[in-house]
């Protein structure tokens, strides 16, 4: 309906796809094809315990059910978090693409895949399961003829769009990897992902439009590729009628689809090959690309997609995130495609032309699933209600928050003025690495309550552990600490790209766990006749008490060796209870079983019991309440979430660094009442740096140009030093509490090198304040 507003490629292209018909399918598939995951039998609780308890038996008979294989898996899972090795449906094959896709147009090809909300108000363009496998392997045979092979990586900058999706989708279908840089990013930042993945081909358009203006978004590849030398070509699709220039590695997109048939035969690929990298910030100044592989990221993505929003086929499911962040990738592109969802894709901002953007969409497409971004909530809830009532919300089931923890004015507007007090409101807590969602009020037992912004409930095999700083496991309820995982789960990330120990070190090594005992052989030694069970047995060990409570307190769950029902351990890394009556004690290298007198030991392979000897710590906080539900209460390390999108604040300090005129930068999180947290730097000049008013605002401009605009503090403080520690370290806690009004209890200084500074800075702030109304 809406083609006059397409730029010209895209009408043409979408005009050119029509009326191919089934003929490049796939040919069908081994096992699965559900249009929607089957749900695992029992009941919540039950499918809860038996997810934590015994993973493999979880989710095998969910991944041989939800996806479409080529060749079935031969092991559920292997995965070791000391060595951070994920591996899930060893030995399968299959293709993405063929599970979102040809699935689907085999059953339906006329139904609705993608709605594409273009930036344009009023203006949709729907597009079937028929018209995107079209597009999809137009795009993929592109990508073939000019070089792009299974293993290669390819950049997409693009916004949300149609072709967006395809380029995703043609990267799966022949084994390319693909890696989505938010359209946001500048060049620098774009540069230096392309630099890091070793990009062989960019996709890109002409230009983008976002509320309204015009995003020069090929100037900024153009920019960007004079530092990548690895990239062959720019493929440049059009969004615009406007002409941009094209290089000798510019290729038009549209017209070579055009000459493309509208069939590409899938790559059959392995579970654990790579699907795609995607860019986040880590604690130091270099993102990490973390990998995700093929069948349990889609698996995981497609069932949380379906349990936490209560997707039934046929619905509309609107998330509203943009593709270039993880929530794009699961919940616009992966989990929606893989369950035969319609699934909208947002072009605009929430408040263009007005502030009923989303409420006059939601009415027009009939949206029963909306997930949003506390930050665009936080600044909507500013204007009248009326933007929202004035519209028809009654097809609202579910409504979402991911991101950033929302607080109670957002999620009391969301639930009463969007949701009427009657849509399920789910605070859903997870992130780049973890691929999919972990924490969320649903899925849970049938109608059980929700609390105000808590994500509350674990999803299925997502086991939290709450830590304390000497690592030491909290037990019970009303406790706050470190959330660690404690267990392995299909959607989570496998490595970072191009530097494994990165990995290990950034998530494996913070909480080691205390099961990792030292190897005991305690089988020739006679069990003591006519002594009890837990307690005596524990005491007739060489074990000091921290070792012999290690086994039951710290975390580990006792194992009943699946070998003495005459079946094999080694796929089994979840354990289960043992009976009654019997008591397990676990070691590196064995199970002790005591029951009664007698004894038994059963050897273990020793990678699976240092699969529990570690947590993938979240880099997160969390409270969980005495009901035993998880409240997020935020990051613990030097990374700041603006608007719900990730930054590391090294990576501000990073890119203000270059400034000849500024020796020294620190920069913290401080909260915002719209974005949730913004930056704050602390600069210090050097005696000849002149007009420190023309130094901020360069800074500012090359943080823009460097990263992004989101990145650009909202803060920059001139002061004569930093807080340090005697060996040097800049104390950040310092600056924090300062900005945060917490400078009368500054807590321990005996550290510092000179308290004089706080002093300094303290009336420097003072001042700023006065002057500009800072922070606060
Ligand atoms: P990203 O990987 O960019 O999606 O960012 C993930 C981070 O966002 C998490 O580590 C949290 O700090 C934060 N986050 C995501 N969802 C929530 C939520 N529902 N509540 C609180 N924090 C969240």
């Amino acid at each position: 309906m809406a083609a006059r507003c397409l730029g010209r490629g895209v009408v043409r292209l979408l005009g050119g796809l029509r009326g191919v018909g089934a003929r490049g399918l796939a040919a069908p598939r081994l096992w699965g094809s559900a249009s929607a995951p089957a749900a695992p039998a029992g009941s919540y609780q039950e499918r809860i315990a038996l997810a934590a308890s015994e993973p493999a038996a979880f989710w095998g008979p969910l991944a041989r059910d939800v996806l479409v294989w080529d060749t079935p898996y031969h092991t559920v899972s292997d995965c070791d978090f000391r060595s951070g090795r994920i591996g899930w449906f060893l030995g399968g094959q299959l293709n993405v693409s063929v599970n979102c896709l040809d699935q689907h147009v085999r059953k339906s090809p006329e139904s609705v895949a993608l709605i594409w909300e273009q930036d344009e108000p009023g203006t949709e363009v729907r597009i079937t399961y028929r018209e995107l496998l079209e597009t999809t392997c137009r795009l993929a045979n592109t990508l073939k003829r000019h070089g792009v092979h299974r293993g290669d990586r390819v950049a997409i900058y693009m916004p949300v769009s149609p072709l967006a999706v395809a380029a995703m989708l043609a990267c799966a279908r022949i084994g390319a990897i693909h890696t989505v840089v938010f359209a946001g990013f500048s060049a620098g930042s774009l540069a230096a992902r392309i630099n890091d993945a070793k990009c062989k081909v960019v996709i890109t358009f002409n230009q983008g439009l976002r509320g309204g203006r015009v995003v020069e978004l090929k100037k900024i590849v153009d920019e960007a590729i004079k530092l990548c030398p690895t990239v062959q070509h720019v493929l440049v699709a059009h969004r615009t009628d406007n002409k941009v220039h094209m290089g000798d590695l510019d290729i038009p997109l549209e017209q070579e689809m055009a000459k493309e048939e509208p069939v590409c035969a899938p790559e059959s690929m392995g579970s654990e090959d790579t699907l795609f990298l995607l860019y986040t910030s880590g604690s130091t100044g270099t993102p990490k690309g973390l990998v995700h592989t093929q069948a349990g990221y889609l698996l995981y993505a497609a069932v949380t997609h379906r349990f936490v929003f209560d997707y039934r086929p046929g619905d509309v499911f609107g998330c509203v995130a943009d593709i270039g962040w993880i929530t794009g990738h699961s919940y616009v592109v992966y989990g929606p495609l893989c369950n035969g969802a319609t699934s909208v894709l947002f072009e605009s901002t929430p408040v263009y032309p007005d502030a009923g953007r989303y409420w006059e969409m939601v009415q027009r497409l009939k949206i029963n699933q909306f997930y949003g971004a506390p930050t665009a909530f936080r600044l909507l809830l500013k204007f009248e209600d009326s933007w929202v009532k004035k519209y028809d919300r009654s097809s609202l089931r579910t409504l979402g928050s991911v991101g950033e923890p929302i607080n109670h004015e957002a999620w009391e507007w969301l639930h009463r003025v969007v949701g009427d007090s009657r849509c399920t409101l789910v605070d859903t807590w997870w992130q780049t690495e973890t691929g999919g969602i972990c924490i969320s009020p649903r899925p849970s037992e049938e109608g059980a309550e929700i609390l105000p912004c808590m994500a509350m409930r674990p999803l299925f095999g997502i086991v939290p552990v709450l830590m304390d700083e000497k690592g030491n496991v909290l037990k019970g309820g009303d406790v706050s600490g470190a959330l660690c995982l404690s267990q392995a789960w299909p959607g989570m990330a496998r490595t970072i790209f191009g530097d494994h120990q990165r990995f290990v070190d950034a998530y494996f090594k913070a909480y080691p766990g205390e099961t990792f005992l030292p190897p005991l052989d305690l089988v020739s030694e006679p069990f003591p006749r006519g002594r009890g069970l837990r307690e005596r047995s524990l005491l007739s060990l060489p074990l000091s008490q921290e070792q012999s409570s290690s086994g039951f307190s710290q975390g580990l769950r006792p194992w009943a060796p699946r070998r003495r029902a005459g079946r094999h351990l080694g796929d089994n890394r979840g354990g289960s209870r043992p009976p009654p009556g019997l008591h397990v004690v676990v070691f590196p290298t064995c199970v002790v079983l005591f029951g009664g007198s007698s004894r038994t030991r059963v050897p273990l392979e020793t990678d699976a019991l240092q699969s529990q000897a570690r947590y993938y710590f979240t880099g997160d906080g969390a409270y969980r309440t005495e009901d035993g539900y998880y409240q997020i209460t935020g990051r613990m390390d030097d990374v700041i979430n603006i608007s719900g999108h990730r930054l590391g604040t090294a990576e501000i300090e990073d890119a203000m660094a270059d400034h000849p005129a500024v020796p020294e930068t620190a920069v913290i999180g401080y909260p915002h009442d719209i974005k949730g947290e913004a930056a704050f730097a602390f600069i210090v000049l050097k005696d000849d740096a002149g007009d420190a008013d023309v130094v901020v605002k360069e800074l500012r401009s090359v943080v823009a140009s460097k990263i992004a605009k989101y990145a650009v503090p909202d803060q920059v403080l001139v002061v004569k030093r930093l807080p340090k520690t005697r060996s040097g370290k800049v104390m950040r806690r310092l600056l924090r509490k300062i900005v945060t009004g917490g400078a009368q209890d500054l807590g321990d200084i005996t550290t510092m090198e000179d308290p004089t500074v706080i002093t300094e800075i303290l009336s420097a702030y003072q001042e700023y304040k006065d002057k500009w109304g800072a922070a606060q």
